[in-house]
């Protein structure tokens, strides 16, 4: 099977960790930071850092419209706290005029844990994973206030004052945290969304479609 290329956006923000963790997991990985290098591209990865630099760099760059186009088309992309700021179709807590990619049908509020800690760890059961739950580390972390259409809910807060908010979302093959899994050498995020990249291609191949009924093979 083809080994897919997966962009990092790298504006600013924690691009080598991603760089490495995308790499571990067998994909090919290309930092982004120009218009012509988003093609070619299977799949992007959105790092943490801060949203409103990222946004601002990448209108500056020429490189906002290509990416929203490129994630309105289908380009799988997976963002983590302030790419999962990006990636939200609506904000709260933003600037009006903050530019963003959207792509994610959810409301998402910008420092959400603020009042609460500005930097914690905590486990989050993560649906679809097999083995423990992961060990989250949330900086400054938005969370999804709401979650519209069909939206899945992969991890939510479990205990504390923010118990029950939404940290984990899926919408297709836009996966979002928003946390950080690259900082904990846990791979199992990145190799569920390298995993949504690779089918994305087959499907787009027309291999998916030729597969006999009941054969699991690359389900997670
Ligand atoms: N608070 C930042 C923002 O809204 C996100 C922080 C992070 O990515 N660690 O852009």
């Amino acid at each position: 099977m083809n080994v897919p290329v997966i962009g990092v956006l790298a504006l600013q923000g924690d691009v080598r960790e991603h760089v490495a963790a995308l790499r571990a997991e067998g994909a090919e990985v290309r930092s982004v930071r120009r218009a012509d290098e988003l093609t070619g591209v299977d799949g992007i990865v959105v790092p943490g850092g801060e949203s409103t630099t990222i946004g601002k760099l990448a209108a500056r760059f020429g490189l906002l419209e290509p990416l929203r186009s490129a994630v309105r088309s289908g380009l799988p992309a997976y963002g983590t706290c302030a790419g999962m700021v990006l990636l939200a179709d609506r904000l709260l807590d933003a600037p009006p005029d903050q530019p963003t990619v959207g792509g994610l049908d959810v409301t998402v509020r910008r420092n959400a844990f603020g009042r609460q800690a500005d930097s914690f760890e905590s486990t989050v059961r993560f649906a679809g994973l097999d083995g423990p739950p992961l060990q989250a580390v949330f900086i400054r972390a938005p969370w999804v206030e709401e979650a519209a259409g069909d939206v899945e809910v992969l991890g939510r807060v479990e205990g504390g004052p923010a118990d029950g908010r939404i940290v984990a979302v899926r919408q297709r093959n836009v996966v979002a945290t928003s946390f950080h899994p690259e900082l904990t050498g846990d791979r199992r995020v990145h190799a569920l969304f390298v995993e949504i990249v690779r089918r994305h291609l087959a499907q787009e191949a027309g291999v998916g479609t030729r597969r006999p009924a009941g054969d699991e093979r690359g389900q997670s």
